[in-house]
C-alpha cells in the first residue's frame, strides 16, 4: 500500500515537471537546451509508472511490456536531453523509437525464453548499466565539456550513481530471489521508490538551475561584449579592469586608444557594409597583435582601446607600434577578388596608471594623444608621458 502511495506521488512529480519542462522549452524559442526532451522524458516515465500502477502485482500482459518499454526509454531520453543542452545536436524520435522497438523484442524474446523474471531482471540489469554509463559520462564531463559546472556535475553524479547501485542490486534479488524480490511490500522495493521520488523532486530543479545559469551567463557575455566584433564593450572592459585591479598582484596598465583613420571615406566610397568588415578585420587584428591577459574593446563607432596590463612604458609602445604596423600591412578579406581594402589607424597612448577608478582620466589622455597624432599626419603612434600621481 505505502509503495503504491509512493509510485502516485512518482508519478504526480513526474507529470507535473514534465509540464514545467515544457513550458520552460516553450519559452526558449530557437535554442531549448533540450528542455523539452527532458520533458518527453519525464513523460514517458509517468506513463511508465501509470501503466504499473494499473497493472497491479508484476505480471506478464501488455500493460507490463509496455511499462518497462517506457522505462528503459525514459533515460535515454534523459542522455539525448543531455546532448542537447551541452550543444550536441542529436535527433530524438527516431533514436527513441528504434530502442523502444528493440527493448520491447527483447523483453518478448527473454520472456518465451526464460520466463518473467528474465524480463525482470532484464530491465533492472539494463537500467544499472545505462545508469553507470551515465555516472561515468557526467564524471568525465567535469573534466571536459562541462568544466563550468563542477559542482554541478558531482551532484548529479551522485545522484545517478545512486540508481544505478539500486537498479544492480534490484538485478540480484531478481536472479537470487525470483519474482518475490519484486513484492511491493518488501522493504527494497520501498527503498527503491522512496529513492526514485526523492530523484524525481531533487533532479528537475537542478536541471532549471543548469538552464538558468546558461541564461545567466549568456546575458552576462552579451551586456559585456560588442555584438559586431564580439569585443569587451566599454561595460565589459571596466568590470575586466575592476577585477585586474583586484588582485594584489596586479602591475600598472597603459592605455591605447585606437583610431582608424578616414573610416567615414571608406563607408562613403565602399558602403557600410565593408566599412562592417573593415570594423571586424581591425578588431581580429588588435585581438592577435595583443598579449593573451591584454584587454581589447570597441569603444564605439571606429574607436578602440587595447588596455595593457603588466606592462612598462617600453612593452606598452612596442605593442602600439606592432599593433599600427599589423593594421597598415594587413589586408582587410573582402568578398569581391578584384577588391582590395587597407586601412591604416592612428594610436594614442596614455601614461601608466594602477586604478580602474583612474580609466576616464587616462583615456582623455589617450583621445589628447591620439588627437595630435591625426593633426600630425595619421598612421601614427602618439604618447603622453604623464602617468598616476
Ligand atoms: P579620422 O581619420 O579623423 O578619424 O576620420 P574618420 O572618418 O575615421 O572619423 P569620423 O569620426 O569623421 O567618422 C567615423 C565614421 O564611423 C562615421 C560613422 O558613420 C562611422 N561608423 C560609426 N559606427 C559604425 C559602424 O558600426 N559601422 C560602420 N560601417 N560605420 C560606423
Ligand atoms: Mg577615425
Ligand atoms: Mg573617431
Amino acid at each position: 500500500m505505502i509503495t503504491t502511495v509512493i509510485i502516485s506521488m512518482l508519478c504526480v512529480h513526474l507529470l507535473c515537471f514534465c509540464l514545467m519542462f515544457w513550458l520552460i522549452s516553450a519559452r526558449l524559442n530557437g535554442k531549448k537546451m533540450g528542455m523539452e526532451v527532458f520533458a518527453l522524458g519525464n513523460f514517458l516515465l509517468g506513463l511508465a509508472y501509470i501503466l504499473q500502477l494499473l497493472e497491479g502485482p508484476p505480471g506478464w500482459g501488455f500493460m507490463s511490456v509496455a511499462s518497462h518499454t517506457l522505462t528503459f526509454c525514459a533515460p535515454v531520453a534523459y542522455v539525448l536531453g543531455a546532448m542537447r543542452f551541452f550543444d550536441r545536436p542529436t535527433p530524438v524520435l527516431r533514436p527513441l523509437l528504434a530502442v523502444a522497438a528493440v527493448y520491447t523484442m527483447l523483453q518478448l524474446l527473454m520472456q518465451s525464453l526464460f520466463g518473467q523474471e528474465a524480463r525482470h531482471a532484464l530491465l533492472a540489469g539494463l537500467c544499472a548499466m545505462l545508469f553507470l554509463a551515465m555516472t561515468v559520462a557526467v564524471l568525465y564531463g567535469r573534466r571536459s565539456f562541462a568544466k563550468d559546472l563542477h559542482v554541478e556535475m558531482l551532484v548529479f553524479a551522485v545522484l545517478i550513481g545512486g540508481i544505478c547501485l539500486l537498479n544492480a542490486a534490484k538485478f540480484l534479488l531478481i536472479i537470487d530471489g525470483g519474482m518475490a524480490a519484486l513484492d511491493m511490500s518488501s522493504g527494497f522495493q520501498k527503498v527503491f521508490y522512496i529513492y526514485m521520488s526523492f530523484l524525481a523532486t531533487v533532479l528537475p530543479p537542478c536541471a532549471v538551475w543548469l538552464v538558468l545559469r546558461r541564461l545567466t551567463d549568456e546575458l552576462l557575455t552579451l551586456a559585456a561584449h560588442d555584438p559586431l566584433t564580439r569585443l569587451l564593450n566599454r561595460r565589459g572592459l571596466m568590470d575586466a579592469l575592476e577585477a585586474h585591479f583586484r588582485s594584489r598582484a596586479a602591475g600598472p596598465a597603459y592605455l591605447l586608444m585606437v583610431d582608424i583613420d578616414h573610416f567615414k571615406r571608406i563607408n562613403d566610397t565602399l558602403g557600410h557594409n565593408v566599412g562592417d568588415l573593415v570594423l571586424c578585420h581591425v578588431a581580429d587584428v588588435l585581438k592577435a597583435t595583443a598579449r593573451q591577459g591584454d584587454l581589447v574593446c570597441r569603444l564605439g563607432g571606429e574607436e578602440f582601446v587595447i588596455i595593457a596590463l603588466d606592462t612598462d612604458h617600453v612593452g606598452a609602445m612596442q605593442l602600439a607600434e606592432r599593433t599600427r604596423a599589423a593594421i597598415e600591412y594587413s589586408e582587410v578579406p573582402s568578398t569581391s577578388d578584384s577588391q582590395l581594402i587597407r586601412c591604416t589607424a592612428t594610436i594614442g597612448v596614455s601614461g601608466q596608471f594602477t586604478r580602474a577608478q583612474a580609466f576616464e582620466a587616462f583615456l582623455q589622455q589617450a583621445d589628447a594623444a591620439l588627437y595630435q597624432g591625426k593633426t600630425a599626419g595619421r598612421n601614427r603612434v602618439e604618447w603622453s608621458y604623464v602617468s598616476e600621481s
